[in-house]
């Protein structure tokens, strides 16, 4: 199977399907025929698709796979290829620091490193990155963020 990179747009949710299943699909066409059992690679007639074209592509999977992917070309224009590049971790990022600010400040601090004037900086400056990884590992540090009354949100780049 080729990675997930959108057959649209090219968008790689490489990183968002292996960790959580989601950011796209791959859809089978009329003409899809399942690898042969024991063998790899990329069946015919399937492709994938990012979130955003997966709805209309899913509604075309009635025509081969080169009539759909020409009328999805001709509905969203020609993108430019996908650069291929190392698989990005999820990011965590605080979106607003909430009422208790301290609290706050100090697990940002110990989660990056960061000296207590950039972390006040980051802060102050509204959404930011606080710092990439595994899943396991972001999730510690987002609850005891929100424990504290931030609010975050896990990232795909
Ligand atoms: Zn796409």
């Amino acid at each position: 199977m080729t990675p997930p990179y959108c057959a649209v747009c090219g968008k790689d949710f490489r990183g968002e399907y292996f960790h959580t299943g989601n950011g796209g699909e791959l859809i089978r066409f009329a003409d899809y025929l399942p690898l042969l059992e024991g063998s790899v690679g990329m069946p015919a007639g399937a492709a994938w698709f990012c979130r955003s074209h997966v709805d209309a592509a899913r509604s075309l999977c009635a025509l081969i796979q080169k009539d759909a992917l020409d009328s999805l070309r001709q509905l969203f224009g020609q993108f430019s290829p996908p650069i291929p590049g190392p698989m990005r971790d999820p990011e965590l990022w605080v979106i607003v620091a909430g009422a208790n600010l301290g609290a706050v400040a100090r697990l940002v601090r110990s989660a990056s490193g960061w000296t207590p004037a950039q972390a006040h900086e980051r802060i102050k400056a509204g959404p930011f990155l606080l710092i990439s990884g595994w899943p396991s590992e972001l999730a510690r540090w987002e609850a005891l963020l929100r424990e504290a009354g931030a609010t975050t949100e896990i990232r795909y780049p």
